[in-house]
């Protein structure tokens, strides 16, 4: 250990984050003091925990204190938390570890930078400080550790930053910020507090200032020099979640949940309940108001549902709260039966715990219930998740139902793409004979609504929902009824459309010979040629097997490399089309040939398939139009 300043240089991703803290959330200043008081915040909850284990450290009067000097214009922010040892500054400091923090740069890297609501995503925390200040201060003490290994760092968050060993009485950390020269006005009493209120107010930390004072005089009107100021708490200090929801306000609620989630905006809705029973516990859930950018990161990732134990954190714990179809929630979860000397891997199979964690998901779902009912709140909420909350139909078996219930699907009785119908509308709506949920999916909402599969569906005025979002078809690949009523795609399988299946007389001797010759032609590319019921307008379709994968999927599978195992489709032919009774009389066989082939690579075509060779369709498709012009 030596005693000079020792100089390191930060990692290079460090001042790309530096660069981009600056610029992006300049608008968005303030935050500083936010990030800071978050991180003693952290610090002191780490501390208490570690008190848990450690009886040599004690967790009395946690604390954060805000100082400034308007001379000198520095802004301090000290905690008595945890206090971080040299290798910790150096780690925590000195370098990126949160890879959600890498994945953002890369994507921004990409997009315009001034997000100030995504960047606030990342905890960029401490770097916040340089939007202010152009030299920081870390002075910090492990816990536990002697008053000679603390250390400090120093840095104008340039490109560099220096260590220090130091001595420090007390564990904890002090952050000390020498303002900007423009950025003054922070080193202000008032400004201060204010900030305090509007970020901080309900750190479960008592949040200290000196008291204001101010000279008063005596009768004879001579000045009496104030009194010494003493520290005063001025925020609200007290775990907002224990408290009765009918205390809390809105703004309130709102205010936390900016704390805890680092969110800018403010949150959709929220549930807050004290369990009393078996099992007792507090919780406070929100749904965000827009889809974090990191909403497709690994589970393992997953931050924002907090666990608390008697009101003491224990950790992140997303992914042991809450099933991975509603990792948007966050929020807390405070038991009063959990051991507090709980391990993640202990939290896996703890019966308790999963108690708790069943008990959360119904919560959420019932609040999502609820919500619906709000034709207009609903509508955001599906836009930011629906896909999101569709998962849980093949995740969360149990509570598939009420999942189903949730989901809201664009449909044929709609004008334009709105996704506003419910299984229950659906079912509400249906005809007199009919008994199924009929459904497409397809690529784009474009793709479903004209699809030929719907032909019959249209002239018959029957409902279809019309899937278009990559995930529909494996979901629905996962369902097969909602309320005693099938699913059943109508590009699948047969189709029983009550009395047109009537019409699906015997097709004639003529035909079914006409048929036939079609299939020869088309051996390698489908399983057999039927006379359709299902098309009006089109002259061809593909249908697949009922447990077949539809033909956009494969189109997906394949590209992303997984090859498909050869299930060939069936191809269905309107007898009735015009350009179907030209074909039947066509005697050349070449032509015939190439009549057979567009109509199915028209269906494929249709369908969202991809030719095999486009180039050879053009060709043809000019041939045969010439063909019919001489
Ligand atoms: P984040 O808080 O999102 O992790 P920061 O850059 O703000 O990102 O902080 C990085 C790390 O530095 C923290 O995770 C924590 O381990 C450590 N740290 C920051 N401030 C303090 C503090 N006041 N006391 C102890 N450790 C701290």
């Amino acid at each position: 250990m030596t005693n000079t300043a020792e100089k390191f240089e930060f990692q290079a991703e460090v001042n790309q984050v530096l660069d981009l803290v600056i610029h992006s959330l300049y608008s968005n200043k303030e935050i500083f003091l936010r990030e800071l008081i978050s991180n003693a915040s952290d610090a002191c909850d780490k501390l208490r925990f570690e008190a848990i284990k450690n009886k040599k450290i004690s967790a009395a009067d946690l604390s954060i204190k805000v100082d400034f000097d308007a001379t000198a214009k520095t802004v301090t922010i000290t905690d008595n938390g945890i206090g971080m040892t040299r290798e910790e500054v150096i780690n925590n400091i000195g370098t990126i570890a949160n890879s959600g923090t890498k994945k953002y740069l890369e994507s921004i890297a990409k997009k315009d930078r001034d997000d100030a609501n995504l960047i606030g995503q990342f905890g960029v925390g401490f770097y916040a400080s340089f939007i202010v200040a152009d030299e920081v201060e870390i002075r910090t003490l492990k816990a536990g550790e002697k008053p000679e290994s603390a250390v400090a760092w120093k840095s104008d968050g340039k490109s560099a930053y220096t260590l220090e060993s130091i001595k420090k009485d007390t564990h904890g950390t002090e952050i000390i910020l020498h303002l900007r020269e423009e950025e003054a006005e922070f080193a202000d009493n008032f400004r201060l507090r204010n900030l305090i209120k509007k970020y901080s107010e309900h750190v479960a930390f008592p949040i200290k200032m000196l008291e204001i004072t101010h000279p008063e005089k005596d009768d004879d009107g001579n000045e009496i020099p104030a009194k010494t100021p003493e520290y005063e708490v001025v925020n609200d200090a007290t775990a907002l979640w224990k408290k009765a929801p009918s205390e809390v306000k809105d703004e309130d609620y709102q205010a936390f949940y900016k704390q805890i989630s680092n969110d800018f905006n403010d949150a959709a809705f929220w549930t807050h309940n004290h369990i009393e029973g078996t099992q007792s516990y507090s919780n406070l859930l929100y749904v965000p108001s827009k889809s974090p950018f990191n909403m497709f990161q690994s589970q393992d990732e997953r931050e924002g549902l907090k666990l608390f134990i008697k009101r003491v954190f224990i950790m992140d714990a997303a992914k042991e709260l809450m099933p991975n179809y509603l990792r948007f929630v966050k929020g807390v979860v405070d038991s009063n039966d959990l051991p507090l000397n709980v391990s993640r891997e202990l939290l896996q199979d703890n019966p308790l715990l999963q108690k708790i964690k069943s008990g959360l998901v119904k919560r959420v779902l019932g609040l999502l219930k609820k919500k619906s009912l709000d034709t207009e709140v609903y509508a955001t909420f599906w836009k930011e998740f629906g896909d999101t909350l569709k998962e849980g139909v093949v995740e969360d078996y149990a509570n598939r139902d009420a999942v189903l219930k949730l989901l809201r699907f664009a449909s044929t009785d709609n004008q334009d793409a709105t996704e506003n119908v419910s299984l229950d509308d659906y079912i509400g709506r249906m005809k007199e004979a009919q008994d199924k949920i009929y459904y497409i999916t397809g690529e784009s909402y474009e793709a479903v609504k004209n699809s030929p599969h719907l032909e019959l569906f249209k002239k018959e005025g029957v409902e279809v929902l019309l899937m278009h979002s990559r995930i529909d078809e494996w979901m629905m690949g996962h369902v097969q009824e909602y309320d005693g009523k099938k699913f059943q795609s109508v590009a699948k399988g047969k189709l029983d459309l009550g009395q047109d299946e009537d019409k699906a007389a015997e097709p004639s001797a003529a035909d079914k010979s006409f048929l036939e010759k079609i299939q020869k032609q088309l051996k390698d590319h489908v399983s057999e040629v039927t006379a359709s019921t299902r098309l009006v307008n089109s002259a061809s379709c593909l249908v697949m097997d009922e447990h077949a994968m539809a033909i956009h999927m494969q189109k997906l599978m394949e590209q992303a490399g997984q090859a498909m195992p050869g299930q060939l489709p069936a191809l269905e032919i309107n007898l009735e089309h015009p350009l179907v009774q030209h074909i039947e009389h066509v005697d050349n066989e070449e032509q015939f040939k190439q009549w057979s082939e567009l109509l199915f690579e028209q269906a494929l075509l249709a369908e969202g398939g991809q030719l095999k060779n486009p180039a050879n369709y053009v060709q043809k498709m000019n041939q045969l139009m010439l063909d019919i012009l001489k």
